[in-house]
């Protein structure tokens, strides 16, 4: 699984870095990926955070 963050439309609120702190952090204005090509053991949540963003900005393919 490969993930980016749509940094127009994230709104820097934090759910993905708490639900997926291995993968995600936040920066100044908007969330980062720390892990782009995301190992299998946390495909899951990243799966979970991208259904929590509130705006969408959680973009992965498989
Ligand atoms: S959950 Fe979505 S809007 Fe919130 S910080 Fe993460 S990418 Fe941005």
């Amino acid at each position: 699984m490969n993930v980016r963050i749509n940094k127009e439309a994230c709104i820097a609120c934090g759910v993905c870095a708490d639900i997926a702190p291995e993968v995600f952090t936040m920066g100044e204005d908007a969330a980062e990926v720390v892990l782009e090509d995301v190992p299998p053991e946390h495909e899951e949540a990243v799966r979970d955070a991208a259904e929590s963003c509130p705006t969408e900005a959680i973009v992965f393919s498989e």
